[in-house]
């Protein structure tokens, strides 16, 4: 007997977001158990991560189709919420590009209306490369008839669309659902294939794996919508079907004669056998800038620069640095790699003679001579004993990347330069898709819980509970909510949401268009459907455009001593007073702003650059074997002077990869590529390859020691016992080296040019933290830190370094704008008699009644007189608005308003109105003063007025019932009322119980000094 199969080719995988949960493996792999052959996903309007499909469906034996089921709309000259249903299928390599250009076009300003869209006309001109295929009742073959049924009066030009596009499909799709319109549309499709001599064709529009999934599906619906989607028990069956279950459910439709459906099932096999093979380019696409002449100009270059950093005197006249060029470039030739590193080095020397600031060098690339030379990195690699082989390697199989570190607000430019560079059908940001964790599939369920039931107990504060409760404990949690859970396993870290990953940008030498197809994020910036990993894949070269607040930090403090970004021979590495300053407070040093790092900074008081890439390794898991010796600078013997020596650098103790290499390589004699090759055998725990390359070690290694051969042949197997216990978890010291160079930066600065290094930093901040850090370290400094201050403030942070005054920007004054602000600096050099004439002055800029509120409340108008005067003026200036003597009847009315009036308490208060959170600090108000920010139940944040922090304690219900607190009351806490308490929780036999292990700091008393 012959097995019957099908081919499921109408298939929904969570890639179309939101109407499925089941990956796309799941669905590959159950029909390889069912021996279909083929198989194809047609998601909603998208193309996203096809190529994982493909390389699951070579793991599992299946025929990749490449599909898609797109929206069509009648016409663009209006937008109509049309947005009719199809499915197209790729016939071979050609209809694949033709539908990457439609899907690419479906994403434009004019198609897109809710959904990515073609016109009935495009979908006309849609040629043989690409099979059609009517899809489900959605389809225009169904909607567009109805629409023109509903006509009142014949509209001629619709019927002959319509007769064309019954004519272009080459498929008409019949599913097995009882619904009494499908019943109607699959009687008039079998009548419709008679007329137009098409062949029928079985879709299944599968969006579950089982029903299980399909259950799950159905919570995920309800529970990211706020809606109720109206009654899930009436969902049509589009869970994946067998052969068997298929025939059974058109048995029991009962529309069409059974021969006739046997015939449009056999007919999914005809379609899949009419497909050719894809195939798809997974070398690594590296850019061609000149053609076959790229290694050329690279020469050139290469010659260029080395000649100028000589003749500088930046580099000596050592032979070294030939050699090593010469070496390097051999391996970029071997790997094809280098018009990657021309690219590189054009785009950085770009950044670099423009001035826009760029770190000296992020990650393994700091090994590299070719790069230092061609200002790809500003790391010299002989004088800071870089390794290359961690770089590049001849046997290296991944694509070789080099990330680069901007100011955040610099990323634009450096995107344009790339763009303009390839071109824009060559050059694409990466789509990164958000997938379900384990607290929001939480969130998830209870919602839907409650969407489908109004009466479910799953109410917010139960679903808060429990996501708390799962944090403490989640398997406990598990069995304890067994209703939630069910779905648990179902949605999590199933894909619901697609973006732009923030980094990474592709170019390459090919038409990604064409390629791998396109499409627009909400900025109209061009993704590729293929995340990180499949970029990878599938060969695209990726440039990591990353954001560091750091380069952001001194970039500013230069801009403001008048300096550009410094390159790295021009600051003196070895300056101890700045290593002293550094060691006594960290504070806000890159890499050491967490008070665990801090901490270890200050403990291993460091005296090179060296000591700080060392402190950087010892403070992460792996250091914990030496990290207390090396911060008493204690010497480690390794018992072999070979390897002392080799290790002289970093004390003696093995810290970093690149040492394990450099073993390899100096003592061992192995190439840098081998070398670096044993060392990701040993790294990957490989003990078939580690034995291979045993006897070359010990060979090495004895030849090099002057001890008798039993003797280094022990030492030897010693080191690599430590080798081996470590590797795992080494520093790349390559990496660290760079980053180094910048933490000395910020200390450089901080010593010599505090107050604008404090500015900068203070402009740079990303958050509240950083905003604190940045005021504690003015107040250690000594430096004054002002609000926003009428004759000083600019738009951003601004300092006076003479006086060691910093004050805040206008930018963080709500309302206030560019404009306003340049309007206010107009004013800063006149004299004034008085606020009326100010006011007046003010109007005449055009700084409007809202900011100058705003400004008041903040004390801006210091000068002027306190707070509430100064509002007095405002409400007078509002009230006289329309009178002629506007500025005298204002002067007359003020004569009897006191001055002085404005307690600290109002001004807080103020402070809060304006920004929604208080922005003033006051260092004379005792430390035990908080104004309260925020109330969560029994959980309040607290706003430390003598510091600006802002700080977690819980109060409980029973003080509060006797002693109510509110949002924006000022209350006194004695430090010696807060005490740890083991949090509550309950057991599994639900229970409260108190931790023994996690604390929480309670409040035992306060007072209520101010309520608002
Ligand atoms: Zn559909
Ligand atoms: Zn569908």
């Amino acid at each position: 007997m012959v097995n019957l199969n099908y081919c499921i080719y109408h298939l929904h995988s969570y890639y179309s977001l939101l109407d499925s949960c089941t990956n796309p493996e799941d669905y590959i792999k159950k029909a390889s158990e069912c021996g279909m052959k083929a198989i194809c996903f047609t998601e909603h309007g998208n193309e996203f991560n096809f190529f994982e499909k493909k390389q699951l469906c070579d793991k599992y034996g299946l025929k990749y189709l490449h599909g898609i089921e797109c929206y069509i709309t009648e016409s663009l000259d209006e937008k109509v919420k049309d947005n009719w249903h199809t499915i197209l299928i790729a016939k071979n390599q050609q209809g694949f590009v033709e539908i990457n250009r439609l899907f690419f076009l479906s994403y434009q300003k004019d198609h897109f209306y809710y959904k990515p869209r073609i016109t009935v006309d495009e979908f006309l001109a849609i040629s043989d490369n690409v099979i059609k295929i009517s899809a489900c009742i959605q389809s225009p073959l169904w909607q567009f008839r109805k629409s023109i049924l509903a006509d009142e009066v014949k509209n001629l030009d619709r019927m002959k669309k319509y007769i064309q596009m019954c004519k272009h499909y080459d498929y008409y799709e019949i599913q097995y659902h009882s619904f009494p319109d499908n019943l109607e549309y699959t009687k008039f499709l079998w009548e419709l294939s008679k007329r137009y001599n098409k062949s029928l064709i079985v879709g299944t529009d599968t969006h579950s794996l089982d029903k299980y999934k399909a259950e799950c599906r159905t919570i995920l619906q309800y529970g990211k919508t706020d809606n109720a989607w109206g009654d899930p028990e009436n969902e049509c069956d589009l869970t994946f079907k067998t052969y068997d279950e298929l025939v059974e459910k058109f048995r029991e439709q009962n529309v069409l004669p059974m021969d006739i459906v046997l015939e449009a099932i056999e007919n999914t096999n005809v379609m899949a056998d009419s497909c050719d093979v894809l195939t798809f380019d997974t070398h690594d696409k590296y850019p061609y800038l000149y053609g076959d002449k790229d290694e050329e100009v690279m020469w050139d270059t290469i010659k260029r620069n080395y000649k100028q950093k000589r003749d500088a005197g930046i580099i000596s006249n050592d032979m070294t640095y030939v050699d090593q060029i010469k070496e390097e470039m051999t391996v970029f030739k071997k790997v094809n790699m280098v018009g990657f590193m021309l690219f590189m080095s054009e785009m950085m020397t770009w950044a670099r003679d423009n001035h826009i600031a760029t770190g000296f060098s992020r990650g393994s690339v700091s090994g590299s001579m070719v790069a230092y030379i061609t200002n790809i990195t500003d790391v010299d690699p002989i004088k800071w004993r870089t390794i290359f082989s961690r770089f590049c390697n001849e046997h290296r199989v991944d694509v070789g990347d080099i990330d680069t570190d901007w100011y955040e607000d610099d990323r634009p430019k450096v995107y344009d330069y790339i763009i303009n560079r390839f071109g824009t059908e060559k050059t694409a940001y990466i789509l990164a898709l958000g997938t379900m964790a384990d607290k929001s599939a939480i969130a998830v369920i209870c919602k839907a819980l409650r969407n489908i039931n109004k009466d479910s107990p799953y109410t917010l504060e139960k679903m808060e509970y429990i996501k708390a409760e799962y944090d403490d404990d989640p398997e406990g949690t598990k069995t304890k909510y067994p209703e939630v859970f069910y779905y648990f396993e179902g949605l999590k870290d199933c894909v619901v949401s697609q973006s732009q990953h923030p980094a990474g940008i592709i170019a390459s030498p090919v038409n990604l268009i064409d390629f791998c197809g396109m499409f627009l994020g909400s900025d109209g910036q061009q993704i590729l459907p293929l995340d990180m990993d499949m970029c990878h894949d599938i060969g695209l070269v990726k440039y990591d455009i990353l954001g560091l607040k750091t380069i952001g930090v001194i970039d500013k403090t230069c801009k403001m001593i008048g300096k550009y970004f410094p390159k790295s021979y021009e600051i003196d590495f070895t300056d101890q007073a700045v290593y002293d300053d550094m060691a006594q407070n960290p504070a806000t040093v890159f890499q050491f702003e967490s008070s665990y790092a801090a901490d270890c900074f200050k403990q291993m008081h460091c005296r090179s650059i060296d000591d700080i890439s060392l402190v950087n390794a010892a403070l992460r898991p792996g250091g914990a074997s030496y990290r207390d010796r090396l911060f008493r600078h204690e010497v480690n013997d390794n018992g072999s002077e070979l390897i002392n020596e080799l290790l002289k650098n970093s004390y003696g103790f093995l810290c970093f990869q690149e040492d394990i290499s450099a073993f390899l390589q100096k003592i061992c004699g192995f190439s840098g590529s081998d070398a670096d090759s044993v060392r990701r055998n040993i790294a990957h725990k490989d003990p078939e390859k580690i034995a291979k390359a045993l006897p070359q070690i010990l060979e090495g290694y004895c030849s090099k020691s002057d001890k008798p051969r039993e003797i280094a042949e022990q030492e030897a197997k010693k080191f690599l016992k430590v080798i081996e216990d470590s590797s795992s978890y080494m520093f790349n010291y390559n990496h660290a080296l760079g980053y180094s160079l910048l933490s000395y930066l910020c200390g450089y600065y901080r010593h010599y040019y505090p107050v604008e290094y404090c500015t900068a930093y203070l402009s740079c901040a990303k958050n509240d933290d950083d905003l604190f850090n940045g005021q504690q370290l003015a107040r250690d400094l000594n430096i004054k830190f002002e609000n926003v201050k009428f004759r000083h403030a600019d738009w951003d942070y601004s300092c006076d370094s003479s006086k060691r005054v910093i004050y805040k920007g206008l930018r963080e004054v709500p309302r206030m704008s560019l404009s306003a602000c340049d309007a206010l600096r107009s004013l800063y050099f006149t004299e004034f008699d008085s606020f009326n004439d100010l006011l007046k002055a003010m109007a005449e800029v055009k700084v409007n009644v809202s900011q100058m509120e705003n400004l008041i409340k903040l004390n801006y108008f210091e000068e002027f007189g306190d707070i509430n005067y100064l509002l007095e003026y405002l409400k007078l200036y509002k009230k006289f608005q329309n009178r002629k003597k506007r500025y005298e009847l204002i002067a007359e009315n003020m004569v009897n308003v006191p001055k002085g009036l404005t307690s600290v308490y109002d001004m807080i208060q103020y402070s809060y109105d304006v920004c929604g959170m208080v922005t003033v600090v006051y260092s004379s108000i005792a430390d035990n003063y908080y104004f309260v920010s925020d109330i969560k139940g029994t959980k309040y944040t607290l706003y430390q007025i003598s510091t600006g922090k802002n700080v977690q304690l819980r109060i409980r219900a029973k003080l509060t019932k006797q002693t109510p607190i509110n949002v924006t009351d000022i209350i006194s806490v004695y430090a010696k009322d807060i005490k740890p308490e083991g949090k509550w929780h309950q057991n599994t036999e639900g229970k409260w119980v108190q931790s023994t292990d996690t604390f929480e700091d309670v409040v035992q008393k306060y007072q209520v000094l101010k309520k608002s």
